[in-house]
């Protein structure tokens, strides 16, 4: 048995495990919650886990994060609300902050151990949106803010957990539900939606209900190396037409926007919608 000492292992599947060589051990910990570690890699940077699953590393998180980000928001093209559920971390945050068409943004964390701990010890990943006036965060379950929230969101944004713990109730169906009724008319719910070639059933649950309630329900897809097993699904719901909107929109909203990127273009935004047979299998 290969002596695995000094490797982080990821064992969020039943078939298959990742190893994170820990070159230093930056924190350790349980919050009330979850256990909270941060390791530092030679070639991810420092990486935060929650449980031993990886959440963010410094190094990948500019896929995820600009593919949450900008895709829903340049594609709704005047979205002023947004809300985040989970994004501890406050890469989320930040990306989204980056339009400056976003006016008010809301971010729902169940965990204030992981927004301190983040800006100590992972402060490029927020990057000072925490300090941003058009911020208001609050603690709180994502589930009951949903249920309880006012609505009129332009974008809403899961960057949960996977399923397990504390993120399991940001996969159901009453979420969704809620999640829906929080948008404004032309609104769009995006979510993170696992791994499908090893997280399938998490991908069709989420269509089989978003399907039930959406116009517009799918899903489009980015590779992002640390959530290994292929490319990662984000679930997209809707009654708009955002899904619709043409290239040349799309690279005059980006151009407008002024934001530097390291992987969307409007060209990977389309081209993301494109699934394999294997995946779009998956939402019926
Ligand atoms: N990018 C990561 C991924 O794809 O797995 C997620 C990153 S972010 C750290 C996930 C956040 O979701 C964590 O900060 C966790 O505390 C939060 N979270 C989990 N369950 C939640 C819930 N029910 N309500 C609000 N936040 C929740």
């Amino acid at each position: 048995m290969t002596d695995m000492t000094g490797w982080s292992v990821e064992r969020l599947h039943d078939d298959h495990a990742q190893a994170l060589r820990e070159a230093r051990v930056l924190y350790d910990s349980e919050t009330e919650r979850q256990r909270l570690r941060v390791i530092e890699n030679p070639t991810f940077g420092r990486i935060l886990t929650l449980d031993g699953v990886v959440q963010t590393t410094e190094g990948d998180n500019f896929i995820y994060h600009e593919m949450m980000a900008h895709v829903p928001i340049l594609a709704h093209g005047d979205a002023r609300r947004v809300l985040i559920v989970g994004g501890g971390d406050g890469g989320m945050a930040k990306t989204v902050l980056q339009h400056q068409s976003v006016r008010q943004l809301t971010m729902v964390e169940i965990d204030a151990g992981v927004i301190e701990f983040s800006k100590e010890y992972l402060p490029g990943l927020s990057d000072g949106a925490f300090d941003d006036p058009r911020l208001e965060l609050v603690i709180a379950d994502g589930a009951d803010f949903m249920r309880e929230t006012e609505g009129g969101y332009d974008v809403i944004i899961v960057d949960s957990t996977d399923p397990v713990g504390p993120g399991e109730v940001l996969f159901t169906d009453h979420f969704y539900g809620h999640a829906r009724n929080a948008l404004s008319p032309a609104g769009i719910l995006v979510t993170q939606n696992g791994v499908p070639f090893l997280q399938g059933d998490e991908l069709s649950n989420t269509m089989r209900a978003f399907r039930a309630l959406f116009r517009d329900a799918g899903c489009y897809i980015a590779t992002i190396p640390t959530y290994s097993g292929g490319p990662m699904a984000f679930g997209w719901g809707t009654d708009g037409k955002a899904r619709q909107t043409d290239l040349a929109t799309l690279q005059d909203r980006f151009k407008a926007a002024g934001i530097a990127t390291d992987h969307y273009t409007p060209e990977v935004h389309q081209g993301a919608f494109a699934l394999p047979p294997y995946i779009s299998r998956l939402i019926g």
